[in-house]
């Protein structure tokens, strides 16, 4: 199964860390103790706090496509409402400067 794992704060530009395993409880005990990936062991260091914030079916093949995917923030039922309303947000300023350029344009 893919896990998507959600840090309370980011370490660097990271805010989500997406692996694969046969095994969740044994793979997030790892990680507990800074084993299993570089970058939860960064973490752990960091003294940030995590949680697997999701799960999906599947393996190495879907665990790639997952990172490639690059929207870890999405699929987060932590962070995903808030990314979504910022997307919304952001929509909403472009509408509102089109409408302005389309006035200063009359
Ligand atoms: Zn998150």
């Amino acid at each position: 199964m893919i896990y998507l794992i959600c840090f309370d704060r980011p370490y660097r530009h990271a805010h989500h860390y997406i692996g694969s395993t046969n095994n969740l409880s044994e793979r997030i005990h790892e990680h507990e103790h800074g084993r299993g990936a570089r970058l939860m062991a960064v973490i752990t260091e960091a003294g940030i706090h995590w949680q697997v914030a999701a799960t999906f079916e599947g393996g190495r093949k879907e665990e790639r496509k997952f990172k490639n995917r690059k929207n870890a923030a999405q699929l987060c039922p932590n962070c995903g409402a808030k990314f979504q309303e910022r997307q919304r947000t952001q929509k909403r300023e472009q509408r509102a400067r089109r409408r302005a350029e389309r006035k200063g344009a009359r």
